[in-house]
C-alpha cells in the first residue's frame, strides 16, 4: 500500500458506520442477532438480489425457524423452500452443515470463526459475515461489492482475482474492520431505529454491512453515485475519474449457446415428471423429460420417437424458455403431446398439475408446468 494510504482506512471507518447507520435499508435479517437466521440470509443471498431473497427467507424462516429445524427437514421440504432461488447446492449444503452443528455443538451455532469456517458451504467470506454481524468479531469480508468498493476507494489497478492483489483487499478489509472495534460510535444511536442505532456491540457487524450497503446502493458497477458517496474526499478512482475501469476484472468468459428440447407428455390429464439424481446440476428437483440438441438437424418428432421407441402423436408447440446459469444461455424449447397410453420407454411419474404445484421445480421446468395447467384448463 503506497505511504499515504497507510492512515486511510482508519479515517474511512467513521465516515462509513456513520452513513450506514442512518443510510441502512431496513431488511427483515437485520432485524436479528440469531446466527442461524442471519446465515440463512447470507445464503440466499448469494447469486441472489435483496430484494427476490426477502420472501423466500421470510418463508423459510416462519417454516423451520430453528437450526433443529433445517437438520431435520425433509429435501422434497427443503428443495420446495429453495425453489426459485437457484444453485441449490447451496441448500442441501445448508441442511449438512445444519446437521453437523446438531451433532457437534450440541444445535447451537458456533462463535469460533473456524468453527464456523469448517461447516460445508461456508467459505470465508460467509464465514466473516456471520461472525461479524451475529457476534461482532472483527472478521473481514470479501465479496463482489466490497470489491469493487474497495478498488475504487484505494485506486487498485490490478487484478483482484490475482493472487496477491486479492491478500492486499482482504488486508485492507481487516484493517478496516478492527479498527471499527475500536471507533467510537456514541454519536449515530437513535432511539427511535434501536436495529440500526451503531454502538460499540455493533460496530464491526454495521462496518462490515457498510461496505456491503455502500457496493449494493451507492458504488454500483456502473454510474455510481460518488456525489452522495460517504468516502467521495477519500477515494482515488473519483479523484482520478476512474470509476468505469475499476475494478479491473479481466476479460469475461464468452458464454456458451446451449439448446434443449423438452416434451410434456400427457395422459388422462397427468404429466411425466422425472427427479433429476443425486450428484447432478440441480440434484433432487424435479423436471419434463428433455433433451440436449445443440446443432442436431433432428425434428422433435423424430427426437421424440428416438428417445421414447414409440411413435409421436401430435407434437404442439408449447413454450420457450430462455435463462442462463453461469456462462451458459440455455433455450429450452418445449412440445406438448397426447398419449394413449403410459407405456413409454422412460422413467418417470406421472402427476396431476395440482401434485405437480407440490413438487420442487427449476425455474425454467416450473413455467413449463404452469404451461401445462393452462393447456388443460384451456381444453375444458
Ligand atoms: S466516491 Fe464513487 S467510486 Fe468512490 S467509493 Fe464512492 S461511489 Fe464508489
Amino acid at each position: 500500500m503506497p505511504a499515504a494510504d497507510k492512515s486511510k482506512p482508519r479515517k474511512l471507518v467513521p465516515l462509513l458506520l456513520d452513513w450506514f447507520a442512518i443510510n441502512a435499508r431496513d431488511l427483515p435479517w437485520r432485524r436479528t442477532h440469531d446466527p442461524y437466521a442471519i446465515w440463512v440470509s447470507e445464503i440466499m443471498l448469494q447469486q441472489t438480489q435483496v430484494k427476490t431473497v426477502i420472501p423466500f427467507w421470510n418463508r423459510w424462516m416462519t417454516e423451520l425457524p430453528t437450526i433443529a429445524d433445517a437438520a431435520n427437514a425433509s429435501p422434497d421440504k427443503l428443495h420446495k423452500l429453495w425453489e426459485g432461488l437457484g444453485y441449490y447446492t447451496r441448500v442441501r449444503n445448508l441442511q449438512k452443515a445444519a446437521q453437523a452443528i446438531v451433532a457437534q455443538h450440541d444445535g447451537k451455532f458456533p462463535e469460533s470463526f473456524d468453527d464456523v469456517l469448517a461447516l460445508t458451504g461456508i467459505g470465508r467470506y460467509t464465514a466473516g459475515a456471520i461472525c461479524s454481524i451475529a457476534f461482532n468479531h472483527p472478521a473481514p469480508i470479501l465479496d463482489g461489492n466490497v470489491i469493487r468498493v474497495l478498488t475504487r476507494i484505494f485506486g487498485i489497478a490490478e487484478n483482484p482475482k490475482e493472487k496477491a492483489t486479492n491478500a492486499w483487499l482482504w488486508q485492507l478489509a481487516e484493517e478496516l474492520v478492527t479498527h471499527a472495534k475500536d471507533a467510537k460510535t456514541a454519536k449515530a444511536f437513535s432511539p427511535s431505529r434501536p436495529w440500526r442505532s451503531l454502538r460499540e456491540e455493533n460496530a464491526c457487524s454495521f462496518l462490515n454491512q457498510s461496505l456491503m450497503e455502500l457496493g449494493a446502493l451507492i458504488c454500483t458497477p456502473r454510474s455510481p453515485q460518488c456525489l452522495v458517496c460517504p468516502v467521495k474526499k477519500l477515494c482515488v478512482a473519483f479523484k482520478e475519474n476512474r470509476t468505469e475501469e475499476l475494478p479491473n476484472l479481466g476479460k469475461r468468459e464468452a458464454a456458451t449457446a446451449r439448446h434443449f428440447t423438452a416434451f410434456v407428455i400427457e395422459h388422462n390429464g397427468k404429466f411425466l415428471v422425472q427427479q433429476r439424481p443425486a450428484g447432478v446440476v440441480n440434484a433432487h428437483l424435479w423436471e419434463f423429460p428433455n433433451f440436449e440438441t445443440n446443432g442436431s438437424p433432428m425434428k422433435p418428432g423424430d427426437l421424440f420417437k428416438a428417445q421414447f421407441k414409440a411413435s409421436a402423436p401430435e407434437l404442439v408447440p408449447l413454450c420457450t424458455v430462455k435463462h442462463s446459469i453461469t456462462r451458459y444461455r440455455i433455450t429450452l424449447q418445449a412440445f406438448h403431446l397426447r398419449v394413449k397410453n403410459t407405456a413409454l420407454k422412460t422413467t418417470g411419474t406421472w402427476f396431476s398439475p395440482a401434485e405437480l404445484d407440490a413438487l420442487a421445480f427449476s425455474s425454467a421446468h416450473k413455467k413449463l408446468a404452469s404451461a401445462a395447467a393452462k393447456s388443460i384448463l384451456s381444453d375444458r
